[in-house]
């Protein structure tokens, strides 16, 4: 729901126990698991003016690449009016998305899923973007964008999200229409009938926007080029044994690892978050192969293994790249350029004021305590939360769902200073490090 007045001068009197700056997916949960504790006194804040998951990104035929019990609350409380089972039991769909049997949502449906939450949670508030974020005395002051209006709060929670990564070979010539990133696609009037296209990036995104053009839902491209540094077009790793790096147990062992150590895990892990999932692999594939068997004529080009160096204005734009798998030097022409090129972390501008009193490593990573409040150096019992920033301190799992509701439970737990949701979830089959108590057996033996 959008800010009431009342709402307002509500916030105005009273310090909040938290304040979410950002409504994504992750602070919607935190948002969510509040829901049932009426001893905090929470309050979340968006700029955009309703709740929506990646607008820009909501192609047709795109789905989740997480399992839609790893929602917003159900595996720490599976009870929640929340889950994912309540919202299809309320829109009446529960037997039919049965019967659906699809291995993964669609994007379309986990949004509307999320949207009907956020309608239901009364202290969301939307188009109320957060201008500066302050420190005085014993709490934080958050600055609201438009109204001015300023909200007192004990701790904050950052659920701000990531900004799109434009490689540095294309900076100069990103603009909205011709030469823009993925985030935006949806967003955009979409006519690429009988022109050059280009998709950047190896990764689910880059998959999907090659199969849309593929396939010419946005009309049929005269030619489209689709450019990966990676060796291939690499699947995400969905086996059960790579999958316990996004369990609560492994966290447990990542954490206290050197920092070395921790990147060098994560660089190794990339294809477990990462790849392209089987099933749109499969489409690809089969689209291009009914191409063939129809006898279509269409240009297309895939070009795994190319680092992109340099690109210019020039009868639409030329690029370069050079091919890292026979070290030859490559020319693509293209009218339109699409970046699938991720996202990076920023420090968000509204923490301008505070950005020297917080842990910042050089690379512009929060540093992180096990609780995922940043150290910094003001009153320990003021925490500043940060969600979707701790993939080189908590590990893989960070930019994901799997563990989503379980770090917000953490989080709540820890505002809470108890354990009202029940985290020891002790059930892996790995063991990471030598964290085993010893037993009674090893005792004897070692006596
Ligand atoms: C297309 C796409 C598909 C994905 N699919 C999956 C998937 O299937 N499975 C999976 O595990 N992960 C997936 N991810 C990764 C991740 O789960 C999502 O990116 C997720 O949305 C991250 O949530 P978030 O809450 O951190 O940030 P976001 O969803 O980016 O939300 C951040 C919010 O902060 C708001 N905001 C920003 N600045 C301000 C400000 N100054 N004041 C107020 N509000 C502000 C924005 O308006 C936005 O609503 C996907 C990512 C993308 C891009």
């Amino acid at each position: 729901m959008n800010t009431q007045t009342h709402k307002q001068t509500d916030n105005k009197m009273k310090r909040k126990d938290l304040v979410g700056i950002g409504i994504g997916p992750f602070n919607l949960s935190i948002a969510a698991l509040c829901h049932d504790i009426p001893e905090l006194d929470v309050a979340f804040f968006d700029q955009k003016k309703d709740f929506c998951w990646h607008p820009g990104m909501m192609l047709p035929n795109t789905y989740l690449q997480t399992s839609f019990l790893k929602d917003l609350v159900t595996a720490v409380n599976p009870q929640s009016p929340f889950s994912f089972l309540s919202y299809l039991v309320s829109k009446k769909r529960f037997y039919a998305f049965l019967n659906n049997e699809r291995p993964a949502i669609s994007r379309h449906e986990y949004n509307d899923y999320l949207q009907w939450v956020s309608r239901q949670i009364e202290y969301l508030h939307f188009n109320q973007g957060i201008e500066s974020v302050d420190f005085k005395d014993d709490h934080f002051e958050v600055a609201l964008a438009d109204s001015g209006e300023v909200v007192a709060a004990n701790n904050l929670c950052l659920g701000t999200g990531k900004r799109p990564h434009i490689p540095q070979a294309v900076n100069h010539l990103h603009d909205q229409y011709s030469c823009f990133h993925a985030i935006n696609m949806a967003n955009l009037p979409r006519d690429f009938s009988g022109k050059r296209v280009t998709v950047i990036g190896g990764g689910q995104s880059g998959a999907e926007i090659f199969l849309h053009l593929l396939q010419g839902q946005d009309g049929m491209p005269a030619e489209i080029n689709w450019i990966s540094r990676r060796s291939n077009f690499l699947p995400m790793d969905e086996t059960c044994f790579t999958n316990e790096w996004f369990s609560p147990n492994y966290i447990d062992s990542f954490f206290p690892l050197p920092s070395t150590t921790k990147h060098d895990i994560v660089g190794e892990q990339k294809l477990a978050s990462d790849g392209i999932s089987g099933t749109t692999l499969q489409a690809i594939y089969e689209t291009l192969y009914e191409k063939q068997v129809a006898g279509e004529n269409q240009h297309y080009r895939l070009c795994p293994n190319r680092d992109l160096i340099a690109a210019q204005k020039d009868k639409g734009y030329r690029l370069e790249a050079h091919n890292k798998f026979d070290g030859s030097h490559e020319e693509f022409r293209s009218d339109v350029i699409i970046l699938a090129t991720g996202f990076e972390n920023v420090i968000p501008s509204y923490l301008e004021s505070m950005k020297d009193r917080l842990q910042i490593t050089q690379d512009q990573q929060f540093i992180l305590n096990r609780d995922y409040s940043i150290e910094w150096d003001g009153p320990s019992q003021n925490k500043i939360y940060a969600v979707n920033a701790g993939r080189y301190s908590h590990g893989i799992s960070e930019p994901q769902m799997s563990l989503m509701c379980w770090r917000s439970a953490t989080i709540v737990n820890d505002l809470l200073g108890r354990d009202i949701f029940d985290l020891n979830d002790n059930c892996s089959f790995v063991e990471w490090g030598d964290s085993r108590p010893v037993s009674a057996l090893e005792k004897r033996l070692t006596a």
